[in-house]
């Protein structure tokens, strides 16, 4: 390609908000074809791009859609999920018990396979890996984080943290400066030697971001991350995650709370294994919506949120007489923006 042609792919990118990450961002493709995946002349491919996906569960009368919705009656075709992610995009997927967020999630995390359709991991056809392959896929391109933290039991965090690096055969001195970092990342410098009983629950998440994050995957996956956190410390680990997608890590996160989905900046909704709503709710290439205009987003956090801190707040703000309304949180009028 000229440098006249680059210049104008460069220049269309910009008008249309199609830049990605920038060449050496942890889990950018390589060239295409050099290690199986495809760019286009666009840039990076999306991290996830998914086609026509079902998954069913059973077979004749028992059988499950969990994924795809229902055959039209007249065609016999149901319809499957399309899904795009782009690199930095903050992603919640939301949707009632049932709707199949498991499911996807599953499939997105190469832990399972659908039934039909096509699944770009990264630019990587994943549909026609063998385990051992998806194994390294998984290990390489996803950092997993689960609602129930998962971490080894009796092991310092510095050890949890190195583990995914370990059984990438990263060495030792590699190993645990790489695992320092990532928690140094996370706010738990000071906690390097703790193990999990020695963690709260918020603590130990954290932990679990960090050992997510150490080997730099294309993107985070994390089922209900916040589910088992008191409010403090879902903000502490919401902060992580904001911070994480703002230096340009993808993030796909499974959530119940609408909390929790107010940070992503594109929230999709799941009904009946169908997506029946994508919401953007800030642009992939900027921060996301908690970094843009933190006192605005502050201002407008949902009540139960803003009682939940003002459980928190210093009893001084309690005594009768105080400032009590929910004002008083955020020192404004509740913002009028
Ligand atoms: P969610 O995570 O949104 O609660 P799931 O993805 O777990 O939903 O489930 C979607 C649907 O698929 C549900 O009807 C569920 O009962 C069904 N399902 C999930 N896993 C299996 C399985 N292993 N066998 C049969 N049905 C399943
Ligand atoms: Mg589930």
């Amino acid at each position: 390609m000229g440098p006249a042609l680059s210049r104008r792919l460069a220049l269309a990118r910009d008008r249309f908000g199609l830049r990605r990450g920038s060449p050496g961002t942890p889990g950018t493709p390589g060239p295409a074809g050099a290690d199986g995946t495809q760019d286009s002349p666009w840039g990076p491919a999306p991290v996830i791009d998914v086609r026509a996906l079902h998954k069913t569960y059973g077979h004749g009368d028992a059988t499950v859609r969990a994924l795809g919705g229902p055959p039209d009656p007249e065609t016999g075709q149901a319809p499957g999920v399309d899904l795009v992610v782009e690199q930095g995009d903050l992603v919640a997927v939301m949707g009632s018990s049932g709707s199949g967020k498991s499911t996807l999630m599953n499939i997105l995390g190469c832990l399972d396979v659908p039934t039909s359709g096509r699944y770009l991991l990264d630019g990587i056809d994943v549909g026609g890996l063998d385990e051992h392959q998806l194994s390294l896929v998984r290990n390489r391109k996803i950092g997993f984080v689960f609602q129930s933290f998962n971490l080894v039991p009796r092991t310092p965090a510095l050890a949890q943290v190195e583990l995914p690096l370990a059984y990438a055969g990263v060495k030792s001195a590699e190993r645990r400066r790489r695992a320092l970092a990532a928690l140094s990342l996370v706010g738990l410098d000071d906690r390097v030697a703790h193990r999990p009983n020695e963690l709260s629950g918020g603590q130990q998440q954290r932990v679990a971001v960090a050992r997510a994050l150490v080997t730099a995957p294309a993107m985070l996956l994390a089922d209900e991350p916040t589910g088992n956190l008191d409010s403090r410390s879902t903000e502490d680990v919401l902060a992580v995650i904001d911070r994480l997608n703002a230096a340009g890590r993808t993030v796909v996160l499974i959530t119940h709370e609408d909390e929790v989905a107010r940070h992503a900046k594109r929230v999709i909704r799941l009904v009946d294994g169908q997506i029946v709503q994508d919401l953007r709710q800030a642009p992939v290439d900027g921060p996301p919506p908690a970094l843009s205009d933190p006192a605005y987003f502050a201002a407008h956090a949902p009540r139960t949120a803003q009682a939940q801190a003002q459980a928190h707040a210093p009893a001084q703000a309690q005594l009768p007489g105080a400032p009590h309304s929910s004002n008083a949180l955020t020192g404004s009028g509740g913002g009028t923006r």
